[in-house]
């Protein structure tokens, strides 16, 4: 199984773009190996990407907050899996309504500016994005991005107020994110005991990640793969993790530590498959 990060990862930091990464997203395909998605995207944008890239395997949204598992592997849903479309979803978090009635009982209404009250519009505005995109970015489940208040005393009373109500809140580059205490790793070990619980068949994991979020991801990982991101330096402790880390970045870089992984480890995939195709 490879679980990757998206942006900056699979996704080019600046334009997005994942074509260099398409010939190996056709191998792992070719040999079965699903292709999971762990991220702070919406269960929506996720959904997009794996269309451009012919792919339905599970995936984790939010930052960890759930687990999407396609219908079409997983026939038998336990009792706490909810409905959601082609995929069956696990809530590792609280919703997003709990948050936004949290924001809503704000005293100071006039420092928040968050995706809800700003609509695809403001999104729009502030992001920069076209519409359809702002629209699969707003369809949130979990967390709620907010626009923080200018005024630094302001930021720091909103802070308090949601930390003080048992809300986490990252700072992003633009946007400050208000969500439950989830993490990518957790995520992540969660679905690998799922996955053996419905297959029963021993698994080797390789994780990808470019962020301080992804850490907890790769430390769940048999093999993890730092990708150097053009703008950040290696954090040190990273560094110090037998970890392999890539030379490039982005796309490129991804497809070139991926194939040699799949060089690995796909041959022994393979003749196994030929066997179990014998008889
Ligand atoms: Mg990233």
């Amino acid at each position: 199984m490879v679980v990757t990060d998206l942006d900056g990862t699979l996704l080019d930091h600046y334009s997005y773009d994942f074509k260099p990464a398409m010939a190996v997203v056709g191998s792992l395909k070719r040999f079965g190996i699903p292709l999971v998605f762990n991220s702070s995207k919406t269960y929506a944008e996720m959904r997009y990407l794996q269309d451009q890239l012919g792919i339905l395997d599970p995936m984790i949204g939010e930052n960890g907050s759930a687990i999407y598992l396609p219908k079409a592997r997983f026939y038998k849903a336990q009792s706490a899996w909810q409905d959601h479309g082609d995929y069956w979803r696990i809530s590792l978090a609280k919703p997003r309504e709990h948050w936004l009635q949290m924001l809503a009982e704000y005293p100071d209404q006039a420092s928040i500016l968050s995706f809800s009250y700003m609509g695809v519009q403001g999104v729009m505005n502030a992001t920069g994005l076209g519409w359809a995109e702002s629209e699969r970015a707003s369809q949130r489940e979990y967390t709620e991005p907010l626009m923080p208040p200018g005024d630094p005393s302001k930021k720091e009373s909103l802070v308090q107020y949601l930390s003080a109500r048992g809300a986490v809140v990252q700072q992003g580059g633009r946007f400050m994110t208000v969500g439950d205490s989830v993490d990518k790793g957790r995520a992540m070990q969660a679905l690998i005991c799922l996955w053996q619980q419905a297959f029963q068949m021993p698994l080797r994991t390789l994780a990808l990640g470019d962020g301080l979020n992804d850490i907890a991801m790769l430390q769940q990982a048999d093999d993890a793969v730092w990708i150097r991101s053009p703008i950040n330096p290696v954090p040190e402790g990273v560094r110090h993790m037998d970890w392999h880390i890539t030379r490039g970045c982005g796309p490129a870089a991804w497809a070139v530590a991926t194939g040699a992984w799949l060089g690995q480890y796909g041959p022994l995939l393979n003749s196994k498959s030929a066997k179990e195709h014998h008889g």
